[in-house]
């Protein structure tokens, strides 16, 4: 894992980056030189994978900023990837990252929900502005 300049805001000690330490387990699906994925602890579907990079990015706006061409092509073609492992590539299934706040993101550490074996329906968990 690689520490990168203007990215003063990554808490080392989040649970991914412990995980990528081997300091805490996972069950591994899948993993490359710039990414890890492991089944996500707490599934919601029967399919449910998250797919982080192995860089000390927070989310979107760090990695999209900062990440090399390799590091961006690495995250998706591990989706891809897990997709296939996984058995849902041509049944189908959802991409999710949540980010910052708004997003509702809970670990600060950039990660692709893969989630999928069976329909999961048309938008998930938006809820109507109230006012
Ligand atoms: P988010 O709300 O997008 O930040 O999602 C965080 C996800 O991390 C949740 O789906 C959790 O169930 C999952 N999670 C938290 N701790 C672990 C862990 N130790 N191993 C695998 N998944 C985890």
């Amino acid at each position: 894992m690689t520490s990168k300049p203007g990215n003063a805001a990554y808490d080392p000690t989040n649970i991914f980056a412990r995980i990528l330490r081997g300091e805490l387990p996972c069950k591994k699906v899948y993993e490359d030189d710039h990414v890890l994925a492991f089944e996500d602890i707490r599934p919601l579907l029967p399919v449910h994978v998250l797919v982080i990079p192995k860089g000390a990015y927070v989310g979107m706006n760090d990695f999209t900023a900062t990440a090399s061409g390799d590091e961006i092509a690495a995250l998706y073609r591990a989706v891809g990837e897990v997709a296939r492992l996984k058995g849902v590539a041509d049944s189908g299934y959802r991409i999710i990252v949540n980010n910052g706040v708004d997003g509702h993101q809970e670990v600060p550490h950039l990660h692709v929900h893969v989630l999928g074996g069976r329909k999961v329906g048309r938008m998930v968990g938006v809820q109507p502005a109230a006012d």
